[in-house]
């Protein structure tokens, strides 16, 4: 499988993200004391998030949803890894900039 890095979106798209965000959060909260209820401020706003989180998760070639795993980064004793976002129609990896840390995964469990 061929290894690619995510393309990163451009300025004013991250910028209209941002935007878009506080003008829903605004509208939100505007909302939520309109019809004094929380949960309808809560509503768009999980919503907005979820759309978000799917088209993070297409494939930028052939809008494919992606099936992210982890990459361990270098030693096999480092627990640290790399999100990679497997495409199966493409056979693209792509590689994104989040990095976790399994050690972390162990110990938020055992709590
Ligand atoms: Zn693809």
């Amino acid at each position: 499988m061929e290894e690619r890095p995510f393309p990163k979106d451009p300025w004013y798209c991250v910028a209209l993200i941002v935007l878009g965000v506080l003008g829903l959060t605004a509208a939100c909260v505007w909302l939520a004391f309109r019809f004094n209820t929380v949960w309808l401020a809560g509503v768009p706003f999980l919503v907005v998030c979820g759309i978000m989180v799917c088209r993070f998760r297409r494939c930028p070639v052939c809008d494919q949803k992606l099936s992210p795993r982890r990459q361990f980064l270098g030693d096999p004793w480092d627990t640290r890894f790399r999100i990679v976002l497997d495409c199966e129609r493409c056979q693209i990896a792509w590689k994104t900039e989040v990095v976790g840390d399994s050690k972390f995964d162990e110990m938020s469990a055992g709590d």
